[in-house]
């Protein structure tokens, strides 16, 4: 890794993000990728190989918990198509680009933002505000568009050569292909780099865990991301049950239990591991149904077609449960994505109308006092009495 980068690339693995890093070094400067990672997108694990395959200088950091925290509060610019908040996410990430890029002495961000290529987040309005909010005006450049923009604070101090900047615009890839041609780069990424929060089977799962959770945090999304997901509700109380699908799944989900989980495994024979989250504070009789669902999963469980034994363990603590193989889909669900997005849409009308409301408050705040002082300069005031 380079003692002192110049300027920090935003890279999310994605071609234009490579590109952009490529285009900045054939200038001469010395470049470092910050790589983003959440339960949602990245992950530190691919970075060892796209500093092999690509030769670039990366380092990692992950967002997770403030990624959380801005879904528990909902994005300010609210959600794409999915359940994808692309302008607050690239706020976020630019606020913690430029710590980062602070941290290390560098003078400048540089992002692979096209224009016109993305409808949200990269729309010419959306850029401007993206730039305002992460209040990075001063030091954000982005190179392969950067033609199409009025001269930054980074081009006009010398940093970076402006004519060697590029003026690709919207969705095609022709360009970019070309450009990846020059710089020899023969193993393409894909375009975006990948996000769940795009996918409706993923954005479902992170929609139960925000509204269903008091306060739900990275490792619930992590956990999210994980096995088959299953939901029972009794009056407020939900009930958030994780099952297996493959000996992966089964290590992650063993491996992501908290000192309240419990670890569910068929006693005598083979079958998933399955994680109840908060399982050691749930009633006996839900507890017993999450374990009936744990064993109609396990085919050898099935074939029995009897009763059989779930163990329930926490750290050295168990409890064994004989329950039938019986499917309880009627208690134990996920609602489809179309149901989710009923209640995403619902939500988001129901904020607009309060900040619409909020907004209508406080201009007509602003009328009746600019009311009350053309009255007082004109001498119709009583002071003493200013509602008269
Ligand atoms: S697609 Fe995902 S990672 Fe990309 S800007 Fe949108 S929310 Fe962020």
């Amino acid at each position: 890794m380079s003692d002192s980068p110049q300027i920090i690339v935003l890279f999310s693995g994605g071609l234009d993000s490579l590109l952009t890093a490529k285009l900045l070094e054939s200038q001469g400067l010395r470049v470092r990728c910050l790589h983003f990672y959440s339960p949602f997108f990245g992950g530190e694990a691919v970075a060892a190989r796209w500093r092999k395959t690509y030769g670039l200088d990366i380092a990692c950091q992950n967002v997770g918990p403030q990624f959380a925290q801005m879904l528990r509060q909902r994005p300010e610019h609210g959600f794409g198509k999915v359940l994808n908040p692309c302008v607050d996410c690239k706020i976020l990430l630019l606020r913690e680009a430029r710590k980062y890029m602070e941290s290390v002495g560098a003078q400048a961000l540089a992002t692979g933002e096209v224009l016109g290529q993305r409808p949200m987040s990269q729309r010419r309005d959306t850029l401007n505000v993206i730039v305002r909010d992460a209040n990075v005006s001063d030091i954000l450049l982005r190179p392969l568009c950067a033609h199409h923009l009025p001269p930054t604070p980074v081009e006009e101090s010398g940093l970076v050569d402006r004519a060697q900047l590029l003026g690709i615009w919207g969705r095609g890839r022709n360009e970019q292909l070309a450009l990846a041609k020059k710089f020899g780069i023969t193993e393409i990424p894909t375009l975006g780099g990948g996000c769940r929060l795009t996918e409706r089977e993923n954005a479902r799962r992170y929609w139960l865990v925000l509204t269903r959770l008091p306060e739900p945090c990275a490792s619930d999304f992590t956990l999210a991301n994980l096995g088959c997901q299953f939901w029972h509700t009794e009056g407020d109380a939900h009930y958030w049950l994780c099952v297996g699908r493959n000996s992966a799944d089964n290590d992650l989900l063993a491996s992501a239990a908290g000192p309240d989980d419990l670890i569910l495994r068929m006693r005598d024979m083979p079958g998933p591991l399955a994680l109840a989250r908060n399982g050691a504070l749930w009633p006996e009789e839900v507890l017993r149904t999450a374990c009936q669902m744990t064993a109609s999963y396990a085919p050898k469980a099935v074939a029995t077609g009897g009763d059989v034994y779930v163990r329930a363990r926490r750290g050295e603590e168990f409890s064994d449960h004989c329950v039938p193989t019986r499917r309880c889909e009627e208690l134990w669900n996920e609602p489809a994505w179309d149901e989710i997005k009923g209640y995403v849409r619902a939500e988001a009308r129901e904020r607009q109308a309060a900040q619409d409301a909020a907004k209508e408050a406080a201009r007509a705040a602003a009328r009746e006092a600019r009311y009350e002082t053309e009255r007082l300069e004109a001498g119709q005031l009583d002071t003493a009495n200013p509602q008269a």
